[in-house]
């Protein structure tokens, strides 16, 4: 069976592929000849990756999964949220994204916060999410310098350490994508 993962991360697909049973193959978007910006337009972050699953089954024709990440700060009413990758705009910056929300942050005390991360799979016209969250907290500065976006202002609860200085076996392992792909995996696997 031929799957789509709507990424262009090698990295993410090469991982999800070594957790998979053989008679699936994983295809990325540039092998089905998709190059275009898949549209997020949706209010959440399930509803981001439905979308976009649901755009490659409908363009492509193609089973698919797609997934969509955020970073909820409880004393932020959830910010930054379905924009975590631009809060501090357009570009990007993860420097810039942390400085804002270490920022934003100086006049609250609580600093709890979760990582959700939303796979939506498009399989035999069934449309389904699987969720996996990680609860923490920001800390007051930056620590570490592995891993991406806010790994070195997240603190996951019940470690001492950030994100950014563990290792990327101990993060998947605790971590919002990690769970969420351990679910899909798990849902595969019984179906093959
Ligand atoms: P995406 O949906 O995986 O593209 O994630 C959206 C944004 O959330 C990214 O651009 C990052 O800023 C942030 N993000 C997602 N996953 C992580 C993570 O594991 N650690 C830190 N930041 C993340």
């Amino acid at each position: 069976m031929k799957l789509v993962f709507a990424t262009n991360n090698a990295n993410k697909l090469k991982e999800v592929q070594a957790l998979l049973p053989q008679n699936i193959q994983l295809l990325s978007l540039k092998e089905i000849g998709c190059f275009e910006d898949i549209p997020e337009t949706q209010a959440t972050i399930e509803a981001n990756a439905k979308q976009k699953a649901n755009y490659i089954k409908n363009n492509y024709g193609y089973d698919c999964f797609a997934d969509d990440t955020g970073l909820e700060v409880d004393s932020l009413n959830g910010a930054p949220g379905l924009y975590s990758a631009r809060y501090a705009g357009e570009n990007r910056d993860a420097n810039d994204n942390m400085d804002k929300l270490l920022n934003e942050l100086e006049v609250h005390e609580d600093r709890s916060g979760q990582f959700k991360t939303v796979i939506a799979l498009h399989l035999d016209d069934q449309l389904q999410t699987f969720t996996g969250i990680c609860e923490g907290e920001i800390t007051v500065s930056k620590h570490g310098t592995q891993g991406f976006g806010y790994d070195p202002i997240f603190k996951p609860l019940g470690f001492e350490h950030t994100f950014a200085e563990m290792s990327i076996e101990d993060k998947n392992r605790i971590g919002h994508r990690g769970k969420a792909i351990q679910l899909l995996v798990q849902y595969l696997n019984s179906k093959s």
